[in-house]
């Protein structure tokens, strides 16, 4: 299918965009690397009269290290962060994330903010942003506003941004040397979306894990993070037996949703495998 006529504008400046998106309010949309949306054009699940395409702000771009936080502008794309050694040293997480997603032309054109903001609850960003802690920076009409990770994955594809704001960049503290963090899905063919997957993070100290976040992608409506299991390891001894009481807890709390190929109790059994070999991997 072809996807419905509309006009397109590329704005110059963030103050740009949004006088557009204010003007053509539900008419307009944000394009950045166009790699979900125009797909979403071309099978008509959307037809606005105006893209604004957000490619050509320079404000949006760059991956900087200011004040221990990493500062991943709107427009890096998933190769920039696959490629860069600053992502390597400081988050490393992101680098062991990104070649899961999709191949490699998909990746040079895909952005960070475009995956954000779209919230498929089995993308791998918005997972590890949430795993690592991460906060949001959106700019409107009114001025920037800043929403935690915790608070912005709201429903399925639905965030905490308003129509009229767009994501500028996000800030995610730099790991510490205290700092575990691990990466690991199941899809059936390398680069598609993951059946299940996992971002985990936690502060290491003497054998024990605090501050642990846990973060399953394509269990729920959003990325989910297993507060019960988080529970069951917080201030335990990393071992044998802590492990298997929290896959224990992991199974109990997760009511997965279906898709096509797997049923809730596959699905289920597939996030206790991913959460046991990430565990074991934390304790070598
Ligand atoms: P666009 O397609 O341009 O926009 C997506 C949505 O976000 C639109 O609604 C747009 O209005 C909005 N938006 C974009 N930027 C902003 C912003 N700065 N502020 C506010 N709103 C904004 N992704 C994965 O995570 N894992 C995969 O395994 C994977 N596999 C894929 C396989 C295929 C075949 C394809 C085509 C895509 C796949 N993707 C996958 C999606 C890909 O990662 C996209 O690049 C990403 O989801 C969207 O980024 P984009 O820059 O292309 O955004």
């Amino acid at each position: 299918m072809k996807s419905p006529d509309f006009d397109y504008v590329r704005p110059s400046s963030v103050d740009q965009a949004l006088e557009l998106l204010v003007r053509h309010g539900d008419d307009a949309r944000i394009m950045a690397g166009g790699q979900t949306l125009l797909a979403t054009l071309n099978m008509r699940l959307s037809e606005p009269a105006l893209l604004v395409d957000i490619t050509g702000i320079a404000s949006l771009q760059g991956i900087r290290l200011v004040d221990r936080m990493v500062h991943i502008g709107a427009l890096a794309t998933h190769t920039e962060i696959e490629e860069s050694p600053l992502i390597r040293e400081h988050l490393p997480m992101l680098s062991r994330a990104a070649p899961h997603i999709a191949h490699r032309a998909i990746r040079n054109a895909g952005t960070w903010g475009g995956s954000i903001a779209y919230a498929d609850p089995a993308a791998e960003w918005p997972a590890c942003l949430l795993a690592l802690g991460g906060t949001v920076v959106a700019q409107g009409p009114g001025g920037e506003r800043r929403i935690h990770a915790d608070d912005f994955f709201t429903d399925l594809y639905t965030t905490a941004l308003a129509p009229d704001e767009i994501l500028v960049r996000c800030e995610i503290p730099a790991t510490t040397p205290a700092q575990w963090t691990g990466f690991s899905e199941l899809a059936r063919r390398h680069g598609d979306y993951a059946v299940v997957g996992l971002a985990a993070s936690a502060h290491r100290s003497q054998g024990k894990l605090s501050d642990i976040r846990l973060v399953f992608m394509g269990v729920a409506a959003t990325p989910l993070r297993a507060r019960q299991a988080e529970a069951a390891l917080r201030d335990e001894p990393l071992n044998d037996a802590s492990i298997t009481k929290a896959v224990l807890k992991l199974k109990e709390e997760l009511d997965p949703v279906a898709d096509l190929t797997h049923s809730p109790a596959a699905k289920r059994q597939m996030a206790a495998t991913l959460l046991e070999r990430l565990l074991k991997s934390a304790q070598a």
